[in-house]
């Protein structure tokens, strides 16, 4: 499937806020947000009119798709399924956006940002339950073990983000064996353990339209 492959900082400069698509340099004086903080272009840094509702709504809907690399489709896809489930859909939507295997190999630590934990995934060096899972949409569930594979923990960028996973911290949902490369799903997430502000409700009204 196409992805993105263009500048990634660019795309947080255009949303304004940090998206963390990097890894150590998000957190570093290097993250070019922290340097730029306005939209890239020629005109980015003048004075912005003020956002219609429509546009606030397209925003946050672009911003929540570019932090869990997903395309247009697949991200109506889930908005689809979300609308369907029992409760409030904006938080449905959430939920399934972070039980992504790509996302929990990433909240685990084992990837420095979601495109790697996705690289990793495609290229089988995940377990889930002891069997390979190359899919990085698969939705994992409580219960569930993920891990690196045996042959592929001497993966130098795979010990280097576990290194820097004590300052990034683990989710509350997610338990993290970090000397066996192996986590484990403990609950399902809340809306309360995604910290990146996101308003939900906007997107729920921009689909509803
Ligand atoms: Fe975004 Fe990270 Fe680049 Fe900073 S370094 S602009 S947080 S991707």
């Amino acid at each position: 499937m196409a992805r993105y492959k263009g500048p990634v900082c660019r795309l947080c400069r255009r949303e304004e806020t940090k998206l963390f698509l990097k890894g150590d340099r998000c957190y570093s004086e290097k993250c070019a947000f922290e340097r730029r903080a306005y939209a890239p272009g020629q005109h980015g840094n003048a004075r912005r009119r003020k956002r219609s509702d429509y546009g606030e709504q397209l925003r946050e809907k672009q911003k929540v798709r570019r932090i869990y690399g997903i395309l247009e489709k697949q991200f109506r896809n889930y908005y689809a399924r979300a609308s369907r489930m029992k409760g409030v859909t904006g938080e449905n939507l959430l939920q399934l956006l972070e039980r992504r295997l790509d996302n929990v190999v990433y909240r685990l630590g084992l990837a420095c940002n979601r495109s790697e934990a996705r690289q990793l995934t495609l290229h089988r060096h995940v377990l889930v339950n002891g069997k390979r899972v190359n899919i990085p949409s698969f939705l994992v569930k409580p219960g569930d073990e993920i891990e690196i594979r045996e042959k592929s923990r001497s993966i130098a960028r795979i010990a280097d983000s576990l290194a820097g996973v004590d300052r990034r911290g683990v989710v509350q949902w997610l338990e993290l064996d970090k000397d066996n490369f192996r986590g484990k799903v403990a609950a399902m997430p809340s809306r309360e353990d995604i910290s990146i502000q996101i308003r939900e409700q906007l997107i729920v009204e921009l689909y509803s339209k």
